[in-house]
């Protein structure tokens, strides 16, 4: 009985789900976690979510796959996944390791030899580890041939990543979430870190109850509102509007820092020009929020001591994601509130290691640590210490894959621990599209939605069964060790991620996970100084860390920004409208996001037992008024329609719902919202846009 076993083994780590990277000891007994307790990291100090707490029990959930399997000859990939184990096996057959590994990498070299590398495309996981994503996209650089290789950064931050990266030459946050208790104002735009990042939203509480004054700007109203100086809940969908607002108020005021503009950065006054014409009496009516409140806030932000900005996904997954991330590097650059402690960006990163996974060069237009792959110095340094002749040419993203399958541009795909079919914007096309692969390579921990559509399954590791880094949102690189045993023939990530490397031509040998985190230090300048001894000693390392002994740097951009000339660039943003606004036929706006006790596309969290039994059905989130207007009561059952799907899910009352929306998470599979999503991307960043597309409800249906 696990309730009643004490424990006797503790092991030290961090927390498998979001990008605070809270570090926790697992108590084992009998090779199972039998329970989880927070330690003192420099991210959480002993705090943990739920999630953190009691998401661990889905190491040991009885669906693990522990065999590899094979797709049965002639077994159409057309029609509904099946999640009933006991039906797995009329679609798959057991296989050994030596039988599944020659088939899923021969079937790869077959199309590479056939049709060349571009023919071929891989995801990884922002949910590994950094070793796993580097010999990943590795793996595809130089086995494949190609730069088709990305993973779910494309879904959250990439549009905040191509803006930091034009604006201040950096795609990682300025400043520790933790310097909130430095902070005089903090904005939170477009996140709901009490969901979605619970401890740092218990540093931003701390801060309000210390003196700091929170402002909140959402079109959703999250429990952290509750805690603001100033709530901003304005329309979907016109977040520049109300960010040049503001800027056009603080240029009009004088209360720009002209030192910081003069010494540190370029192209201020094109700036200046282009918010001239956005004063808050005309974006008002547009954005919702008075020209008052507007000049107030503003105000609030260039003229305290030390402000600092966090945003989510509300910010990133917009067409216009890039536009609204540049506008926040233009408020903190033109009030000098940045590269102090205190001050800053902090796009607050998702998965556990999101920001280690982009960092490693699992996206397809950089290799490690950002340097562009159509960058021939750069280039000829990886091709030096990898011995092997790389493709100049940037790869597709997670989207444009998707299409380039239709276009029968790609056809093999290896996938390690993704999930596109319920990830993916338009996911009715993006499961068609992996159908209709010739080789799809799954490797996962469960028979994900991804996985069904697969010819080959590898069975792969959970997070407490392997060690490895994780880098969190405040670049600090973390180690996580095996705490328990991979269950039957389930293999670790990177023993398979080598042994496909061998059955596509490549010689490689890593004796342990220190050798693939050196060969990564000596590549990556900005660890550099990292090594796996001070990481065993001291658990976490916070990078820019150039050289061994250096402390690390929490906060960055202190004396310059990592641009030519070490200054930073003001970009100007206009409104440009969503892909698809509301009409006649789809008058509501789908909002999709995640819940407290889920985690994306739910494989983990709903077999946690206590996570689901907290949240056990799909849920649609709508406002009384519109929940009357339907005739829906709380519980009843809705339909949702968009042009490319439609969905069941059980009615939810939520007064911070903006009227005329409805908000959605995307983490269950039988009532899977991204059918209903738009695949139209930011063209900066390739992120589509996940919150905002129209829709039609009815009452009624059948989950
Ligand atoms: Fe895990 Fe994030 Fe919760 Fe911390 S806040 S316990 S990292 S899910």
């Amino acid at each position: 009985d696990a309730a009643l076993a004490v424990p006797d083994r503790q092991v030290d780590s961090v927390c498998p789900y979001c990008g605070v990277g809270c570090q926790l000891t697992y108590q084992v007994k009998d090779n199972r976690i039998l329970y989880v307790e927070g330690r003192q990291g420099p991210a959480n100090a002993g705090r943990l979510c739920v999630k953190g707490r009691y998401g661990f029990d889905y190491a040991h959930h009885p669906q693990r796959l522990t065999t590899p399997l094979v797709r049965r000859e002639g077994m159409s990939k057309a029609g509904d996944f099946v999640m009933d184990p006991a039906r797995v096996l009329e679609v798959f057959r057991e296989a050994s390791w030596e039988e599944a590994l020659a088939l899923a990498g021969g079937g790869l070299a077959r199309i590479r030899d056939g049709h060349g590398g571009a023919a071929l495309a891989g995801f990884g996981s922002a949910k590994g580890s950094n070793e796993e994503a580097y010999l990943f996209q590795k793996l595809v650089r130089t086995g494949f041939g190609t730069n088709n290789v990305d993973h779910c950064t494309r879904l959250c931050h990439a549009s905040s990543v191509a803006a930091l990266l034009e604006g201040i030459g950096s795609g990682a946050v300025s400043n520790p979430v933790m310097d909130v208790l430095r902070a005089e104002v903090i904005v939170v735009i477009g996140a709901n870190p009490t969901v979605n990042h619970p401890v740092a939203a218990t540093w931003i509480k701390n801060a309000v109850k210390a003196g700091a004054r929170l402002v909140v700007m959402d079109p959703r109203r999250s429990e952290l509102a509750r805690h603001a100086h100033r709530y901003l809940q304005f329309k979907p969908d016109t977040d520049v509007a109300l960010l040049n607002a503001m800027m056009h108020v603080i240029v009009g005021e004088g209360l720009v820092d002209q030192g910081f503009i003069a010494d540190r950065t370029l192209g201020y006054e094109e700036l200046a020009r282009n918010v001239a014409g956005y004063s808050p009496e005309a974006m008002a009516p547009l954005c919702g929020i008075d020209a008052e409140t507007i000049r107030y806030v503003a105000r609030l932000y260039a003229t305290s001591k030390a402000s600092m900005i966090l945003w989510g996904m509300g910010v990133s997954q917009h067409v216009h994601g890039t536009d609204n991330a540049r506008c926040l590097i233009a408020l903190s650059l033109m009030t000098g509130q940045i590269g102090r402690p205190g001050t800053g960006l902090h796009p607050l990163r998702g998965q556990n290691n999101v920001q280690g996974a982009s960092d490693a060069g699992l996206i397809p237009m950089m290799l490690p640590d950002y340097q562009r792959v159509d960058n021939p110095a750069a280039r000829a340094r990886f091709e030096q210490a990898w011995g092997v002749a790389l493709d100049p040419q940037p790869g597709l993203t997670v989207v444009e894959v998707m299409d380039a399958i239709d276009a029968g541009q790609v056809r093999g795909m290896y996938i390690m621990g993704e999930n596109p079919a319920m990830s993916d914007p338009d996911a009715n096309h993006a499961r068609a599209a992996l159908a209709r692969l010739e080789h799809l390579v799954v490797q996962d921990i469960f028979l994900t939605e991804t996985a069904y559509l697969a010819d080959v399954i590898l069975p792969a590791s959970s997070f407490p069964e392997k060690n490895g880094t994780f880098t969190n949102t405040d670049r600090l690189v973390q180690l996580g060790r095996q705490a328990i045993d991979p269950p039957g023939q389930a293999r670790q990530d990177l023993w398979i991620i080598q042994q496909m490397a061998q059955r596509l031509g490549l010689d490689w040998h890593y004796g342990s996970v220190a050798d693939v985190f050196d060969e990564m230090r000596r590549t990556m300048p900005s660890i550099g100084g990292i090594t796996w001894e001070r990481l065993e000693r001291e658990g976490a390392v916070v990078y820019p860390c150039t050289q061994e002994g250096d402390a690390g740097q929490p906060v960055v951009f202190t004396e310059r920004f990592p641009r030519e000339g070490g200054r930073a660039r003001f970009v100007p943003a206009d409104i440009i409208p969503a892909a698809e606004r509301p009409d006649a036929d789809y008058p509501m706006v789908l909002i999709t996001g995640r819940q407290l006790e889920h985690w994306h596309t739910g494989s983990m969290t709903r077999r946690a037992a206590v996570l689901d039994a907290i949240e056990p059905d799909p849920v649609a989130l709508l406002h009384p008024l519109d929940l009357e207007r339907l005739g829906v009561q709380p519980g009843d059952t809705v339909t949702i329609a968009s042009r490319r799907g439609e969905v069941v899910l059980y009615a939810r009352a939520d007064d911070g719902s903006p009227v005329g929306a409805v908000f959605v998470p995307f983490c269950y599979y039988e009532a899977a919202i991204n059918r209903l999503t738009n695949a139209a991307l930011d063209p900066f960043g390739k992120i589509p846009e996940f919150k905002y597309c129209a829709v039609r409800l009815t009452p009624g249906g059948t989950v």
